[in-house]
């Protein structure tokens, strides 16, 4: 069937967990150059975190949305800095938009990613893109979900093209000024150097391509 279900998002989390701890270096390599290095140290502590706690839970027996709750309220609690509130942010409100249900397909997953990016649109204080941050892999993402599901595509395609917009939009944080975070105190000097929370949003969409195709 072309939906997501609870043990779905559950191996998701995992593999992001798996992801993010492989690139953990490297992640706060690239925040080291424009902030202050702490980026990978941080957000492999909020996975980690939610993985351990997820370890109690039966997927089978757990709605979407309240996996995807433990997982925002590990981030929110262990990760610190701004990405913390953001990440928190983001998982919150797609824990919100699947709240109860124990599948959801891609029109649902295209309502679940806008409804995350609202919600670091807010934290982060009305972020658009082209300011340096991880909305500039995350807003072309979710555009592309939701285009793909306009045109009637499968979800393995929609995500395809979603991991290949956030690619682009990684990439495209490179020649960008940063405008928001502590990366903006540097201003013209931010420039040459990729966004470390644009990364880290790559790695995710990454996740869910991944074990969509793989499944
Ligand atoms: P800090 O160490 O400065 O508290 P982190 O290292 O936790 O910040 O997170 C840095 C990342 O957070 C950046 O790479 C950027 O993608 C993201 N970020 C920072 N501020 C904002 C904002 N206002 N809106 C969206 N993303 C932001
Ligand atoms: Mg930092």
């Amino acid at each position: 069937m072309d939906k997501l279900n609870s043990k779905d998002i559950y191996d998701i989390i995992l593999l992001i967990n798996q992801y993010i701890a492989e690139n953990k270096e490297k992640l706060s390599q690239l925040d080291a150059v424009i902030g202050d290095g702490d980026f990978g140290t941080n957000i492999g502590r909020g996975f980690e975190t939610a993985v351990k706690r997820l370890s109690t839970v039966d997927p089978s027996k757990t709605d979407i949305g309240t996996i995807l709750m433990i997982v925002a309220n590990a981030l929110l609690e262990s990760v610190g800095g701004a990405s913390g509130p953001l990440f928190g942010g983001l998982f919150i409100n797609m824990a919100m938009s699947s709240l109860g249900r124990s599948e959801i397909d891609l029109p649902e997953i295209v309502k679940m990613f806008t409804d995350g990016f609202r919600g670091v649109q807010e934290v982060g204080g009305g972020t658009m893109p082209g300011e340096k941050t991880l909305v500039d892999a995350l807003y072309p993402a979710v555009e592309a979900l939701k285009q793909a599901a306009n045109e009637g595509k499968d979800l393995l395609t929609a995500f395809r093209e979603a991991l290949l917009a956030a690619e682009k939009g990684v990439k495209s944080t490179i020649n960008m000024v940063a405008k928001r975070g502590r990366a903006s105190y540097l201003g013209e000097r931010s420039i040459g150097y990729q966004d470390p929370g644009a990364t880290a949003i790559y790695l995710i969409i990454k996740a869910f391509y991944d074990h969509i195709s793989h499944r």
